[in-house]
């Protein structure tokens, strides 16, 4: 097997990245098909879906290699789970499957590109396939799942200092959706899960594009952003 594609996500370090995909619809990424697979023909018709299964690499972990048993954060991080009974990057074989929004097909500068959203991947993702999401086989509505029958709940609410407005307002040209792609990420709480339920006086900071955010929680259900700072390297 080898890499059809690489993915260019905004999220540049597994810290924040959402669990799965589709929590966070304003992550906008691409995949860019390399090598002998960079051929328009490969992805004709493909625009007749609006989303797709890009089945990949977890190659950020993939030298951690696996263990039998894996604590989920769903459960709190403090119960051992079958790895096979969760989607754990940390797997025998290191493959992941997202589905997600098919936005569009660029073919510019000889280079195939398709545009994604609600991703959670990692830049530089090696994609392994990509398939159309077929609704009548994919989608089972009276599926059980376990410990993750419902989207994670998002309680807490999301709130920016007047600095970084600031900096949100002048960066809203070139990065319209960045506020809302901030805010529903710090809405999944991307702090390990045994911080949850406790006080947390940490500053955190993440990387979304080439933006450094800083912030804090200022209750058990509430959130600042303290700081955005601009990166040297821009994606
Ligand atoms: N939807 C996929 C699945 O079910 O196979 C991935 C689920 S996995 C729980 C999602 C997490 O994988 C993200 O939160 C991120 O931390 C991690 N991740 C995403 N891309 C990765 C990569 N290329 N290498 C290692 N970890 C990655």
């Amino acid at each position: 097997m080898q890499a059809i594609g690489k993915v260019h996500s905004p999220y540049k370090e597994k810290f924040a990245i959402p669990r799965q995909p589709g929590l966070v619809s304003a992550a906008k990424g691409k995949i860019e098909l390399v090598g002998e697979f960079n051929q328009v023909e490969l992805v004709r018709d493909l625009e007749n879906y609006s989303h797709i299964w890009v089945v990949f690499i977890f190659h950020g972990t993939q030298a951690q290699g696996w263990k039998p048993l894996v604590r989920p954060p769903r459960l709190g991080g403090n119960k051992k789970t079958g790895v096979l009974a969760t989607r754990s990057t940390f797997r025998p074989n290191p493959i992941g499957m997202s589905v997600v929004k098919l936005e569009g097909i660029e073919h510019k500068n000889k280079k195939v590109y398709l545009t994604i959203s609600g991703l959670d991947l990692l830049d530089q993702t090696p994609v392994i396939d990509i398939k159309p999401y077929l609704p009548y086989v994919d989608a089972i509505a009276d599926a059980q799942a376990g410990f993750a029958q419902q989207a994670p709940e998002s309680k807490l609410t999301i709130s920016f200092n007047e600095n970084s407005k600031q900096f949100l307002a002048k960066a809203q040209a070139k990065f319209p959706e960045l506020s809302q792609l901030i805010e529903q990420v710090l809405a999944q709480d991307p702090r390990p899960a045994y911080k949850k339920s406790k006080l947390d006086n940490n500053a955190y900071a993440m990387t979304l594009y080439h933006f450094n955010i800083n912030w804090q929680m200022t209750s058990l259900s509430s959130v600042e952003v303290t700081a955005i700072t601009e990166l040297s390297t821009s994606n």
